[in-house]
């Protein structure tokens, strides 16, 4: 397939890299590949960024038939652009398709066209540090349909969004609240799909946290409401004496890229690293106990996001006197400093793009 490329010719005045948020400017161009059942994947073109246009019977707009991906560019000090584990981001797209009924797409096709879009796109690649360039592939149900079955033309896009440090405020522990009222994901469901369902289901959880002061949900599973599932953008990790703990994958929980590279640095650090199934009691009698020593996420965004309290109930638990534990900043410096190239890469998970 010949990707053809069309280039903007009203460039955008860049943002100052010290005021970046998060997913609100976008670049000049994006990629744009579409499918039919004739012609399969084609069509592949970097042209400017603009609107889509759907017929308002778009059966993604009417049935959520959708899977995306989240993944960031990173520039050296020596001016490089990087990627970081890209491959593994687009298996995991080709996955959350099979799960959807959305075909699959070629991952090394896939993986050259995101290089050139942000190769094309280089100068929007912020430098100040823990910025950088958010991507995200989408791909989107096309048939102006509204019976309900797996539509067969698709439109594959890729836009790209400088972005700012998580948190402005420095690497703070958050508070996040336990739900018993809301599940997120249920036993064969589409929970470790990225689509966008998982995100609506989630919402209204969400904002119910937010008003009781708390910044994120965490999920039990969804049949038995005991077992500690993730916190929707995020895996979640726990310290119990000296051992890192994690939900193990079960269908529902999203496999997070950043999770699966704390797992495999704590393994290359021999370090005691344990995937199964953990209860919200098991946490708070280990609290009760003393032996809870840390508490974090993991996800693209964040990269690490220590935890200093979690509700669940009436019952109230603070991790680690609020502070950010030496487990937590440790996988942060790690894997930002392999994300940014200040370090070595032991685990051959970057890839350059320029
Ligand atoms: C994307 C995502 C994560 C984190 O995955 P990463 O690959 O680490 O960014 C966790 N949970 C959900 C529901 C997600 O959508």
């Amino acid at each position: 397939m010949e990707l053809s490329i069309t280039r903007s010719k009203n460039l955008k005045s860049k943002p100052d890299d010290a005021n970046l948020g998060f997913g609100t400017i976008f670049t000049d161009h994006m990629f744009n590949m579409d499918y039919s059942l004739d012609d399969g994947w084609q069509a592949p073109r970097i042209e400017p960024y603009g609107s889509i246009e759907m017929d308002p019977a778009t059966m993604f707009l009417h049935y959520g038939q959708g899977v995306f991906e989240g993944l960031k560019a990173y520039r050296t000090d020596s001016g490089q652009i990087q990627l970081f584990r890209p491959q593994e981001n687009l298996k995991r797209l080709n996955r959350s398709c099979r799960r959807i009924c959305i075909p699959e797409i070629d991952e090394d096709f896939a993986l050259d066209a995101m290089k050139q879009l942000i190769a094309l796109e280089k100068d929007w690649v912020p430098g100040a540090p823990e910025t950088s360039l958010y991507i995200r592939p989408t791909i989107i149900a096309m048939d102006p349909f509204l019976g309900v079955r797996a539509s067969h033309t698709y439109r594959y896009f890729i836009i790209l969004s400088p972005v700012g440090a998580y948190y402005p405020g420095g690497f703070n522990p958050i508070k996040i609240l336990v739900t018993s009222d809301y599940v997120r994901a249920v036993r064969g469901g589409v929970g470790e799909a990225k689509t966008p369902g998982n995100y609506a289901a989630s919402l209204l959880a969400g904002e119910k946290a937010h008003d009781a002061g708390y910044t994120q949900v965490l999920w039990l599973d969804g049949v038995e409401q005991k077992y500690l599932e993730e916190v929707g953008a995020m895996n979640i990790f726990f310290v119990i004496d000296d051992e890192i703990i994690t939900p193990e994958l079960n269908g529902s929980i999203l496999p997070g890229i950043t999770r699966k590279s704390v797992i495999a640095l704590a393994k290359h650090w021999n370090e005691k690293v344990t995937e199964r199934k953990l209860s919200i009691d098991e946490v708070i009698d280990a609290h009760a106990a003393g032996r809870l020593k840390e508490v974090f996420g993991a996800g693209t965004a964040a990269v690490i996001s220590p935890v200093g309290q979690i509700k669940y109930g009436d019952q109230v638990i603070t991790i680690n006197d609020n502070q950010t534990g030496p487990v937590a900043q440790k996988y942060y410096n790690a894997i930002t400093d392999i994300q940014y190239g200040k370090a070595e890469d032991p685990l051959g998970w970057v890839e350059a793009v320029t």
